[in-house]
């Protein structure tokens, strides 16, 4: 039976352009379903069949644990398949196994309630103790006692990595895990219900170049498993059912966004300088060695940011020092020369190894990034050590994220001095002169950039994080999502602030927040006095197609003017003047044949 034609009509859900593209393609729903695990009393002679239920459990839930490890080892390699090793031997624990089977005899409760009960005993167990091996241990048992109790309860995930055909993914939320996850050459687009341009999930879907369309709040209650549906990703809007016409007025965009690209890219091999040749460094920022693989390293001035956290996620525990290095070798080879800037593990806010052993109510105000590293020295050497080896084959600097004043960054750079210190007794080759710097996203250390400026080397701009804190935005919740405005004056004040701070210490000046890669807002940071804007690979032709067309005493003028102004609207026409005048007949003259 065909469904009701309603069902079919077209229409339209209004969201956040999160990651720009256009695609069309089935939609499938990815729901994450709390678990709620029932309790209720069982009869002697139905205990049999309680065990008969856990053994199948078991048994589903080593062929799904052993299908992903088959596929994670045939597409990221051995090292990272052996997470899902320590998953086997956690599902197949005897002294576990044995305490849920004794409860269920001694308690005659529903085999579910039993293993909960027992799985969260030992979960607290060895979250109470202050060692980074055990607190891996929580995350294994959590991530297999939850698919263990999702098999009991016959409940259904769809499972991201195994995505298998080219779908579009709809979803009330993803976690940077899930973008982890993801397949890139399976998945079409993105559409989610919450969510922002600036949640790392977004950032992560913009690094792989898919598009993206967040914050739709009903996207998973209207759109049915299935259903054809286009995403645009420049306008932030998803069209459900759309017909030939839609399909075929996108197809004319779609045309008109190529013949674009083509003109940004014939500028990506002139060298990044303003119209007048003043240089301006266009780097990248990535989430590891794989981005590079799409993109002609030499093209660009080097890597801004390095976001080291997708490793940790992508194995849900701690990479080993070796696996670090690889990792860091492999971006910093790849650059060939070009410097890397590696920014120190982030973990936390969004980006949480597991979720639950840890939950915060203020995450993003809470035990994140440096703070986190600081208290985990063990962590911290490693990857401090991965980085300075890694710093050994090419030209590399170490930021560090979240720094709030001057005594935290001592401590980081103490840190770096003590990793320097092992290696050399360790006979290890690594680059002593590597230059330590800091990222500067937080309103006490932007109000303080003069004296950080002291203890750095250079100061990396943070603007996501900036614009959450000073604004008081918490960047993944939708709700508040429209008041994330990085025109605000109290934003464009605060930011001439730190690069005043940042020139007068003599000290280099980058944005790797996604402002940089808003051309828009490229014109007005280059005026202020920024030496690098650093942003996902997919923006950068456009930024500098933009750049080599003002001059940088335009600029100048133009930051004078957006700094004086009084308000968000103010901001955005100058900002808007500026690049239609410079670029607003290339554009202009592409739209047109779009109308035709
Ligand atoms: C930022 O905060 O602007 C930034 C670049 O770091 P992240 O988005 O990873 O927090
Ligand atoms: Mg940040």
């Amino acid at each position: 039976m065909s469904p009701p034609d309603k069902i079919r009509e077209e229409y339209t859900l209004q969201g956040v352009a999160a990651s720009p593209g256009v695609a069309h393609g089935p939609a499938l729903l990815y729901l994450q379903q709390e678990l709620e695990v029932p309790a209720y009393s069982v009869e002697e002679e139905a205990i049999e069949d309680e065990l008969a239920r856990f053994e199948r459990a078991i048994i589903q839930t080593r062929v799904q644990i052993n299908a992903i490890r088959n596929q994670i080892a045939g597409s990221l390699g051995e090292a990272e398949a052996q997470i899902f090793d320590a998953h086997l031997l956690v599902l197949e624990d005897r002294a576990l196994l044995d305490e849920v089977l004794q409860a269920l005899k001694s308690e005659r409760k529903n085999i579910e309630y039993c293993y909960h009960k027992t799985a969260e005993r030992y979960i607290e167990f060895f979250n109470s103790m202050d060692d980074a091996y055990l607190k891996e241990r929580v995350a294994d048992i959590r991530d297999v006692s939850r698919r263990l109790l999702r098999n009991l309860l016959g409940l259904r995930r769809a499972d991201l990595s195994a995505l298998s055909e080219n779908k579009v993914l709809v979803a009330e939320d993803l976690t940077p895990s899930d973008t982890a996850e993801l397949n890139r050459n399976q998945l079409l687009a993105i559409a989610t219900d919450g969510g922002s341009r600036t949640s790392h999930a977004v950032i992560m879907a913009r690094a792989i170049r898919i598009p993206a369309v967040v914050g739709l709040r009903e996207a998973t209650r209207s759109i049915p498993e299935g259903a054809e549906i286009l995403v645009d990703g420049y306008d932030g809007i998803v069209i459900v059912n759309p017909s030939e016409r839609t399909l075929f007025r996108y197809g004319k965009i779609a045309s008109a966004r190529k013949r674009l690209d083509k003109i940004f890219q014939a500028s990506i091999k002139e060298p990044s300088t303003t119209k007048d040749d003043m240089p301006v460094r266009l780097e990248l920022n990535i989430e590891g060695a794989k981005d590079l693989e799409q993109i002609e390293a030499v093209q660009y001035d080097g890597v801004g940011l390095l976001r080291t956290e997708n490793l940790f996620l992508k194995q849900h525990s701690y990479p080993s020092e070796a696996v670090q290095f690889e990792e860091y070798r492999a971006v910093v080879e790849g650059m060939k020369g070009k410097p890397v800037m590696i920014r120190t593990l982030d973990l936390g806010g969004d980006k949480q190894l597991c979720d639950g052993d840890s939950k915060e109510d203020n995450p993003f105000m809470g035990y994140r990034a440096i703070r986190f590293c600081l208290d985990h020295p063990l962590v911290f050497q490693a990857q401090l050590r991965a980085i300075l080896r890694a710093a050994a084959y090419g030209p590399v600097k170490i930021m560090f994220p979240m720094i709030s004043g001057v005594e935290e960054m001592l401590r980081a750079k103490a840190a770096v001095e003590e990793a320097k210190v092992s290696l050399r007794e360790d006979k290890l080759p690594f680059d002593e002169g590597v230059e330590i710097g800091c990222m500067i996203e937080i309103p006490s250390a932007a109000t303080i950039a003069d004296l950080i400026a002291r203890e750095s080397a250079f100061f990396s701009i943070g603007s996501n994080d900036l614009i959450q804190y000073l604004l008081a935005v918490d960047r993944v919740n939708e709700r508040v999502a429209h008041l994330h405005d990085p025109a605000h004056p109290a934003v464009i004040r605060t930011l001439v602030k730190i690069i005043e701070s940042g020139k007068a210490a003599g000290i280099p000046i980058s944005i790797c927040g996604e402002m940089a890669g808003d051309p828009l807002f490229a014109s007005f940071l280059v005026g202020c006095g920024a030496t690098s804007l650093s942003m996902s690979p997919g923006v950068l032709p456009e930024v500098k197609f933009f750049l080599r067309s003002f001059t940088l005493k335009a600029a100048q003028d133009l930051a004078k003017a957006v700094a004086a102004a009084d308000d968000s609207a103010a901001v955005m026409n100058l900002l808007q003047s500026f690049h239609q005048k410079h670029v607003g007949k290339v554009l202009a003259s592409v739209a047109e044949e779009v109308e035709k």
